[in-house]
């Protein structure tokens, strides 16, 4: 048989298994340790009444042969939810069309399956540190990538590339790993590269709930000219604790072509529709009710309580002397491993010395190296007793 050979320069396995891996053998030669674990960003809080509500009474008409429903037909989203996104949008000035919008089972399939409308060989410019599954889809797509360099001197918001034309251009605002989020100014330096190069951004707006500065842009499509060059890829994951649920969506608006005129929005409406069935109507009915006046306040409460781990874990690593990045808008807390030290030693010294979990910097790229990130995602509890066990 013939296999992908891209495949085989991706590196042996993904951030969060060599992290699950380490602790697991830690805890098969220390049953008895508590670990605290903040490796991997997941939510912890409940979903909100709203939406659980939603999707019990949409698990009733679907028991019901009066109201069943099978295949969401046209495969892209039920109407309700298109038109629920595209309102949570005009709510905050941003004018997006419902039928510019492709429902899916989540951010990370959007951003890895829209490379499918690209073909292969193009040239990816992709931030460093940054979410890793940028690098891999494109190493698995056979793409060449050009790394943006995020470091302290320019607060881990790389600015567009000098000389090197791109095809496609990822931008994390809020920044995972960092936490770091562009200005407006910042982004208008992209759309404009972008459009110069005849590039398209895809915007990962994953974590756009978290921002609470009104100064800064939650969305792509609040600077100029985005609409000719960018997808904003978004997800209820962070927003409504949908991680297990499963639901996100992309923007794909109707300005955007290609050089050759190919509408972007049909080319990603028949990807889609040809190797995916869409989301179930239970979770659109459930993400439709976040996204309700009752529904987006109950997230918010959460948000906050996220938002709050986030300034406990701040003002305990002040106060022990260790500098970090990020925690205000975004759920991350992007530290300078101190001593010194490399982010997978720091890694182990947490580990072993005090049971706590974190993800090393270098997993998500080069720059990352000598940082360490903490999300804000877990328990009070959990968060409290970690930032007393790293502080004693
Ligand atoms: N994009 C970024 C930047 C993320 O950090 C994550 C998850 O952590 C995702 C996308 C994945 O989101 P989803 O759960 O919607 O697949």
């Amino acid at each position: 048989m013939k296999i992908n050979q891209n495949y085989l320069n991706l590196q042996e396995s993904y951030l969060f298994r060599t992290i699950a891996q380490k602790v697991n053998a830690y805890k098969a030669e220390h049953p008895e340790a508590d670990i605290i674990r903040f490796g991997i960003g997941d939510v912890t809080r409940p979903l909100a009444p709203a939406v659980v509500e939603a999707m019990g009474k949409a698990v009733r008409e679907m028991g019901d042969a009066a109201t069943f429903r099978g295949y969401d037909d046209g495969g892209v989203g039920y109407d309700f939810l298109r038109e629920a996104i595209a309102g949570y949008y005009a709510a905050r000035g941003v004018d997006v069309g419902a039928d510019e919008i492709i429902v899916s089972d989540g951010a990370k399939s959007d951003v890895g399956n829209i490379l499918d409308i690209f073909g292969s060989g193009a040239a990816a410019v992709v931030p460093d540190p940054v979410y890793p599954v940028y690098v891999d889809t494109n190493i698995m797509a056979g793409n060449k990538i050009i790394y943006a360099g995020g470091n302290e001197s320019n607060g881990f918001l790389p600015p567009p590339p000098s000389s090197e034309a791109a095809d496609i251009i990822y931008i994390c605002s809020p920044n995972n790993p960092t936490g770091a989020v562009y200005s407006r100014e910042g982004l208008a330096a992209w759309v404009d590269y972008a459009l110069r190069s005849g590039a398209v951004i895809l915007f990962d707006a994953a974590y756009e709930a978290f921002i609470t500065d009104p100064g800064l842009p939650r969305s792509i499509f609040e600077i100029e000219g985005a609409r000719r060059c960018a997808v904003e890829i978004c997800s209820f994951s962070k927003l409504a604790g949908f991680t297990g649920v499963r639901c996100g969506y992309s923007v794909v608006p109707r300005e955007l072509v290609s050089a050759d005129g190919h509408p972007l929005f049909e080319l990603w409406k028949r990807r889609q529709t040809t190797k995916f069935n869409g989301v179930s109507y239970i979770t659109q009915r459930g993400a439709e009710a976040a996204l309700s006046p009752e529904g987006l306040a109950q997230c918010r409460e959460n948000i906050a309580y996220y938002r709050e781990n986030a300034r406990i874990t701040g003002s305990a690593l002040s106060k022990l002397g260790i500098e970090y990045f990020g925690g205000v808008n975004a759920p991350y807390i992007w530290l300078r491993c101190p001593d010194g030290m490399d982010s997978w030693e720091y890694f182990d010294k947490l580990l072993g010395e005090k049971n706590v979990v974190g993800t090393p910097g270098g997993g998500f790229g080069e720059n990352g190296k000598h940082f360490f990130r903490l999300t804000a995602f877990g328990s009070r509890e959990n968060v409290v007793r970690a930032m007393e066990r790293i502080g004693g």
